[in-house]
């Protein structure tokens, strides 16, 4: 009787405190800050598989929510984010919360129309081979202005060499046709081919991104983020 009663009081408190430790451990997991220890144990495949599960979160309004301040304090001396994201100005693709991530996570590098410039790739260059990133994420996006203002070859002070910076891909994507950007389908084809074309001048331009990426140290991908659901979707190489 006394050891059933023992059974019967000791077993819900042992699961009780088996779930508070589970439940512990994933919040110290999830809000832990990224230290050169753990960001050398994550492959660059695995960098791209936290970002796709954060905006996961971020789509199902499930995002984490973490003392900010106490990873603030954490990251005090010295950071080691897992990826880079070379993004635009929009501002409704802010790429810590699409991805959900905090302090720390990663490295965010934002121009209109997520152009490539020396610029970018010396920031990308610092975020890779000198902080030891995994990944670059170079993410378009649906409805950019910058993409309609470069097929409507718009011309206005420093904006109109910026824009130049698209039009490789506005006429790969026109491909020779008159184009306006009345035209949703033509937006959305210029901006994914844009963010394509990134991979291609990150690797063109820069050797040491180039030798990183062959060596298998780091990944460069495209992906295209819908401002009307906040999916991001990965695009396969082409
Ligand atoms: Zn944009």
């Amino acid at each position: 009787m006394l050891t059933r009663r023992l059974f019967c009081r000791c077993l819900p408190l042992a699961a009780v405190a088996t779930f508070a430790a589970t439940e512990s451990q994933a919040q110290t997991s999830d809000c832990a800050v990224f230290t050169p220890e753990r960001q050398k144990e994550i492959t660059p495949d695995q960098a791209i598989a936290l970002l796709k599960a954060g905006n996961q979160r971020f789509v199902d309004g499930k995002t984490i929510n973490c003392d900010l301040m106490a990873q603030v304090k954490q990251t005090a001396g010295g950071q080691a984010p897992f990826a880079a994201i070379v993004g635009c100005m929009d501002s409704r693709v802010p790429p810590e919360l699409v991805f959900d991530q905090r302090i720390g996570d990663i490295f965010s590098v934002r121009v209109a129309g997520n152009v490539i410039n020396d610029d970018i790739v010396g920031s990308l260059e610092y975020a890779t081979q000198v902080v030891g990133s995994r990944a670059i994420v170079v993410l378009g996006h649906s409805e950019c202005g910058a993409v309609k203002g470069a097929i409507d070859d718009v011309h206005l002070g420093k904006l109109t060499g910026l824009l130049e910076r698209i039009e490789p891909a506005v006429k790969a994507a026109a491909d020779g046709q008159k184009h306006s950007s009345k035209d949703k389908r033509l937006v959305q084809t210029v901006a994914e081919t844009n963010a394509r074309m990134g991979i291609e001048d990150l690797l063109s331009q820069s050797s040491i991104l180039k030798e990183l990426t062959d060596k298998g140290e780091l990944r460069i991908v495209a992906a295209m983020h819908d401002v009307a659901t906040g999916q991001v979707n990965f695009l396969t190489p082409s």
